[in-house]
């Protein structure tokens, strides 16, 4: 095979050159895994197992765990991203969480709703009900599944089990269910990608983790790192920012913002579908048309952690409490940290998620702004004498350049041919990440298992010569 160090790498040095006036730094590997996420050190890893140590990990940030990311707040972690190892049955992540030891609590899903006027209302929201649709809807999907029927959203499949929410109390419910998982409404969940029960067609399944950690989710990514890159390995590049990615089918070069130039024989590129989606990225030449059809059918969605730290607590044990508002997800969904121990009792801080067009709109809001709506919100549920916040903070992920969104809402009608697509290279430019897997999309373990898997792909390529993709 024609490698890029032998045959291309001059004439790409020599556009280096006249590109940054010859000041610019370059670097040749055999592979260069383009984002630090969980994708691509799961990636970066797997090519290491296999006998190639030859690749430069170039992440933009100055950290890796991408959509992983803690911070202190009040001298407590909170997660600003993922939290939950969704299923510990078959996870891979389950398996890399017991081996780096990271902590964290089985959920309870106990749960209270308030009305407007501060009442206890949760009968009224009937979740035996929900469920109980809900397993007709799950087994509806797998019949369709299997008959290869046309796809249908979640709602058409709750209608056709008898659920329409006909209260604020009801749609709390259907909010906790489907918002809170999904972060769009049952219309626009693909009932073919919701996910299924009892692992009939997924293999992940199994009770929720709540990671609790003081060193944050990422400490597990943070692991699989220290599990073959040595401290301040070169192979991993911080405050990388990629700008271009020219390819061919003999290899890439990849230029960062500050001019920089790495070349390799393969790229495996691990961005969200928000940044592929944006144009910050130049591919020269341009991806193919069928490339682009199947990155720009999907969408990121937004989900929204708001933390805000009182001096005491004032609400309710249960660990999560639904606000029956008529307004559809307007700050519907708080959590208790403090249910079960899962953080110690007297931290005082409530965690409300946010999500969709309210995402949207508070991104653009200041935080006091969303402060005054909030303590409205609790007034009402828990009277006026509650205390007024001493902090308020959460993260705008749709605003936010390395993401664009917090992940990939695949639309109703994707097919299997269209995961082909998102797989599929382009010359030797490989493609991993949350969006890019058909089961297991949106979660961290499908972040991990597409990078294991392309990575072995990329190994095959090299070491037999042959891609056979
Ligand atoms: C608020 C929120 C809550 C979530 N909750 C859960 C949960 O509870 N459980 C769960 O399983 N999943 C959850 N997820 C989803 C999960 O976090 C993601 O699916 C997963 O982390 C994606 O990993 P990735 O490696 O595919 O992508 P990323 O984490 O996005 O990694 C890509 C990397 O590329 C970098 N990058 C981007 N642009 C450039 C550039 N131009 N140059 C160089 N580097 C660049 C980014 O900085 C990032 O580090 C949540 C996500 C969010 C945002």
């Amino acid at each position: 095979m024609a490698s890029l160090s032998s045959v291309n790498l001059l004439a790409f040095l020599a556009c280096a050159t006249i590109l940054n006036h010859g000041t610019a730094k370059h670097r040749n590997a055999t592979v260069l895994v383009l984002g630090g996420g969980i994708s691509g050190i799961a990636a970066a890893k797997t090519l290491s197992d296999l006998g190639i140590k030859d690749f430069i990990i170039l992440e933009g940030t100055d950290r890796i765990g991408g959509r992983m990311r803690k911070m202190t707040f009040h001298n407590t972690t909170i997660e600003l991203g993922a939290n939950w190892i969704q299923g510990v049955k078959g996870n891979p992540i389950e398996t890399l969480a017991l081996k780096c030891g990271l902590q964290g609590k089985l959920e309870n899903r106990s749960f209270v709703i308030r009305n407007e006027s501060g009442f206890k209302t949760t009968e009224k929201g009937k979740m035996s009900l929900l469920k109980h649709d809900e397993d007709i809807i799950d087994k509806m999907q797998i019949t369709r599944r299997k008959l290869k029927y046309e796809d249908i959203s979640a709602r058409v499949g709750l209608r056709i089990a008898n659920w329409l929410p006909s209260n604020p109390e009801e749609m709390a419910t259907e909010y906790f269910e489907y918002d809170f998982e999904y972060a769009v409404p049952p219309k626009y969940v693909s009932l073919r990608t919701k996910i299924a029960v009892n692992g009939t067609i997924h293999s992940v399944g199994g009770e929720q983790l709540f990671v609790t950690d003081s060193r944050g989710y990422v400490h597990i990514v943070n692991c699989l790192a220290g599990m073959f890159l040595e401290p301040r390995d070169s192979r991993l590049q911080l405050n990388t920012k990629v700008k271009e990615v020219k390819w061919n089918t003999n290899g890439v070069y990849v230029t960062s913002d500050n001019g920089d130039v790495y070349t390799a024989d393969y790229a495996l590129v691990t961005f969200s579908i928000g940044v592929l989606k944006s144009g910050l990225i130049q591919f020269t030449p341009e991806l193919p048309n069928w490339k682009l059809e199947a990155i720009f059918k999907l969408n990121m969605v937004i989900y929204t952690k708001i933390f805000v730290k009182f001096p005491s607590k004032f609400w309710d044990d249960e660990e999560y409490i639904l606000y029956a508002s008529k307004r559809r997800g307007y700050y519907s969904m708080m959590q208790n940290l403090e249910a079960d121990s899962r953080l110690p009792k007297g931290t005082n801080i409530l965690l409300i998620t946010v999500t969709g067009e309210e995402s949207i709109r508070l991104e653009y809001q200041t935080n006091e702004q969303t402060k005054q709506e909030i303590m409205e919100v609790l007034r009402s549920m828990y009277g006026t004498s509650i205390p007024d916040p001493i902090d308020i903070y959460y993260p705008r992920w749709g605003l936010d350049k390395f993401f664009f969104g917090s992940w990939a809402n695949l639309p109703i009608g994707i097919s299997s041919d269209d995961y082909v697509k998102l797989q599929k290279p382009v010359g030797h430019v490989f493609f991993s990440g949350e969006a890019t897997d058909e089961l297991y999309n949106g979660y961290v373990h499908g972040g991990y298992l597409t990078g294991v898997n392309q990575a072995e792909k990329i190994a095959h390529c090299i070491q037999t010569g042959s891609c056979d993709n």
